[in-house]
């Protein structure tokens, strides 16, 4: 069975796919993202260096 991933729309396998309905991890995390930051957040491409969300460690520690 295949289903269409929700995020880039490619073709995946149902079966033996931790991710479904997505295709991978990546498009389960911008699925995510999007409902919880109301999908504004996905203005360009997709970029693996924005990975880790802004945090407090470096911020409040100067
Ligand atoms: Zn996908």
């Amino acid at each position: 069975m295949k289903v269409k991933c929700p995020t880039c729309k490619q073709k995946i396998e149902w079966e033996n796919n931790p991710f479904r309905p997505f295709c991978s991890e990546r498009c389960k995390l911008i699925d995510l993202g999007a409902w919880a930051k109301g999908e504004y957040i996905i203005e360009g491409p997709p970029d693996d260096a924005s990975e880790d969300w802004p945090s407090n460690k470096e911020i409040g520690n100067a």
